[in-house]
């Protein structure tokens, strides 16, 4: 994530803000320009999305010629989505605009779902289980990617964390995971080179149902650190696809935050990221080993310092890394040419 300024003053403001802290202007994130855009002026060039002064408090802005009232994160929120909890959905809205800024960044494209047969179109679906009523859970389908917004209450989504005995668990997490699984749909699904995909991950074809139900039941096989990137990515080549294109992303955004603030871990051989790099035209193994893994080192021995978990607690083996150059051909060449 770059740093951002105010368009008025030039101080420093975050992604998240909708006014300069400094100044008072109201702002708001042009995806078009990637950048903050002052939004008070009537004759500006941009204007607020609809959602900013409903529950959701969407920061971001529509060019002022573009007829439709919801910015490109919000138009992407289907209209099935659960109306109240107002704090959790504002959670994942936010969630769902810096995961968005991601793919803005690497030219991945994304369009909201036109109806339930478009299956290239994207949608996210925000659910609650009803009280006593059925469970509703995360996942994706056709582009259609559902959240059990509980994930965005801190105690339900420890809770649940600790009862898989996972390292961590994340709304941000979630939606990297889920759109993954959407990006396999989208770009890799087709793909000529599939015999690519399962010489790296696996047979795809292999029974979805059977293989999470071992996977619960008997959990990852013993040596599964040596090939994957977490414990539920070696339940299936599926799993195994979204959770390293998950870390893919996460990798992007870190070395991009990192090399906005100028924060310089790499090895002296190893050129600079720019920012707003995208840290994407980079080979996987110089954005891994030069800049994250020194970044990830850095973090955990910070977070140490500061009595917190750490804040990367994953290993990334060799074959991971041949997974994670297959994600980068996929997203960069794939997406662009989608
Ligand atoms: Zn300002
Ligand atoms: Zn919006
Ligand atoms: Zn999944």
């Amino acid at each position: 994530m770059r740093l951002f300024s105010c368009p008025v003053c030039q101080q420093q403001v975050y992604f998240d803000n909708s006014a300069c802290l400094a100044c008072g202007s109201e702002i708001a994130f042009a995806p078009d320009v990637m950048q903050m855009v002052a939004v008070g002026a009537p004759d500006g060039a941009h204007r607020c999305c609809v959602q900013r002064t409903t529950s959701d408090l969407c920061n971001w802005a529509i060019e002022a010629a573009d007829p439709i009232e919801r910015c490109r994160s919000c138009r992407l929120t289907g209209a099935e989505s659960v109306v109240g909890a107002d704090a959790l959905r504002a959670r994942a809205e936010a969630a769902k605009r810096q995961v968005l800024y991601t793919l803005l960044q690497l030219g991945v494209p994304f369009a909201p779902k036109m109806g339930d047969d478009d299956l290239q179109g994207l949608r996210f679906v925000w659910t609650l289980p009803a009280p006593g009523g059925a469970p509703t859970f995360t996942g994706q389908q056709n582009g259609t990617i559902t959240l059990n917004l509980n994930e965005a209450d801190d105690a339900h989504r420890e809770a649940t964390r600790i009862s898989f005995g996972e390292p961590q668990r994340t709304v941000l997490g979630h939606l990297r995971h889920e759109l993954s699984h959407y990006f396999f749909h989208r770009f890799v699904e087709g793909w000529p080179a599939i015999e690519d995909f399962r010489a790296t991950f696996g047979d795809e074809r292999a029974d979805y149902s059977a293989a999470l139900e071992q996977h619960y039941q008997q959990g990852p096989r013993a040596d599964w650190q040596q090939f994957f990137i977490s414990a539920y990515a070696a339940s299936h080549p599926w799993e195994d696809w979204a959770e390293t294109c998950a870390h893919y992303l996460l990798m992007v955004e870190a070395v991009d935050t990192a090399a906005a603030w100028g924060l310089r871990l790499a090895s002296p051989a190893s050129p600079p990221v720019q920012p707003g790099d995208a840290a994407a035209s980079a080979p996987v193994e110089r954005l891994v080993l030069d800049q994250w893994l020194p970044l990830a080192r850095f973090l955990n021995a910070m977070s140490r310092s500061l009595g917190l978990p750490d804040s990367y607690p994953y290993l990334l083996p060799p074959p991971v890394l041949g997974k994670l150059r297959l994600v980068q051909i996929a997203l960069t060449e794939k997406g662009r040419s989608a």
